[in-house]
């Protein structure tokens, strides 16, 4: 076959903790795209230069295993192109001494992964990220890369996720003695009490690690990374069901850039005036508020969106506890919800139903557009025999 014809370079390489050389290979980056995305970054499809490598899924290859003391990272570490890797020299002493120790989760796992027959498994991707995880863990806190953690947690959540959900990816048989991985996964745990076993608990801690870095603030303050890491927090945190905590980083996904973008005209128009930008500067300016502008359109949508889902999820409770009353008003429905737990967005929203539908009645205002309602009847607000599910609260429909 003609290296044309290959889907993967091979390089051999010295394992930057042992110093001794294997091989490696990655995926040359003309062959493959991605097709289909998700809101977390997940690719679901690629799309192959050839169709003799469709079975292959990158991500799959994105972990790097030395055979000779277990090492696992990115390419970058391995080929010492990442900046953070003088980290390394801090647990390097740790991985050599608990690789020689047969019963360390890391000589564990590092004795199965496999990384050279092609293709790669699942079943050893999956433990090569989590080899990957349990080193980056042994740095201090204080030392510790959150943003690579939460990257890792992240790619460890997708490949449970490609596990369950995709029917052509099948794990190789489980380890002797273990009637399935689930089995092996969950006695791990005596080594690794917190390594997670399933997607959601990797997906949980990706978010605090992705929370962590951002409260240690970027160094390079760069507001495109931070606002990429935020809208893949607020993805996960749908995923998860947090709704509130989605709305909270949209909020202040919202609020950081519409600040920035202040500022950076301030700039532009102060430097313009005077000029004391060149071309290159002004143009940078410029590119950076239209980015603003679109990020901002963005999250005036995905606020839309969370806003929706909450109110879908909480409105038959909410609806229920407002016409189990006798005498409802306007501050006795919002005080009631508040009370419960509802959140603002629900209040409001009833809160402000029911106002209008008292208006209506009174005649103090003209046809009800009641567009947010889910899936009730609207228009119809002269009916009060019909009255929507509004019609009981005030006096209606008897
Ligand atoms: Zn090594």
């Amino acid at each position: 076959m003609s290296a044309k014809h290959q889907a993967f370079i091979p390089v051999t390489t010295k394992c930057p903790i042992c110093e001794c050389e294997s091989q490696h290979r990655y995926i040359k980056s003309k062959m493959v795209s991605s097709l289909e995305t998700e809101d977390d970054l997940h690719v679901v499809t690629y799309k192959w230069e050839s169709p003799e490598f469709e079975h292959i899924r990158p991500n799959f290859y994105h972990i790097w295993h030395c055979p000779h003391c277990q090492f696992c990272e990115e390419k970058e570490v391995f080929r010492g192109d990442d900046k953070s890797g003088g980290k390394l020299e801090l647990i390097q002493e740790k991985i050599l001494i608990l690789q020689r120790n047969p019963k360390s989760f890391l000589a564990i796992i590092g004795g199965m992964i496999n990384l050279r027959d092609e293709p790669v498994e699942i079943n050893n991707a999956l433990l090569a990220h989590l080899q990957a995880i349990y080193i980056q863990q042994m740095l201090s806190p204080n030392n510790r890369q959150f943003a690579k953690l939460a990257r890792f947690y992240l790619r460890t959540a997708w490949l449970y996720r490609e596990w369950t959900a995709l029917e052509d990816v099948v794990p190789g048989p489980p380890p002797q003695g273990f009637p399935s991985w689930e089995a092996f996964l969950e006695k791990l745990t005596v080594l690794w009490p917190d390594m997670p076993r399933d997607e959601s608990a990797a997906i949980k801690l990706s978010i605090e690690n992705y929370q962590r870095d951002l409260d240690k603030g970027s160094a390079l303050d760069d507001i495109r990374h931070d606002v990429q890491v935020m809208f893949v927090l607020v993805s996960l945190y749908m995923r998860m069901e947090a709704l509130d905590d989605a709305l909270k980083y949209v909020r202040f996904i919202f609020q950081r850039c519409t600040q920035k973008r202040q500022e950076t005209r301030h700039v532009l128009e102060k430097g313009v005036s005077l000029g004391k930008l060149n071309g290159r500067q002004i143009e940078q300016m410029r590119n950076l508020v239209n980015w603003l502008n679109n990020t901002i359109d963005r999250c005036t949508e995905l606020s839309e969106t969370v806003n929706h889902k909450i109110f879908e999820k909480e409105f038959p409770t909410a609806r229920d506890l407002v016409m189990a009353m006798a005498e409802p008003t306007q501050e006795l429905i919002g005080d009631t919800l508040r009370e419960q737990g509802y959140h603002e967005v629900t209040v409001r929203k009833i809160v402000a139903m029911f106002n209008r539908q008292l208006a209506e009645k009174q005649g103090k205002s003209g046809p009800a557009t009641n567009s947010d309602t889910p899936s009730t009847n609207s228009g119809n607000s002269g009916d009060q025999k019909k009255g929507g599910i509004w019609g009981r609260l005030t006096g209606g429909g008897k």
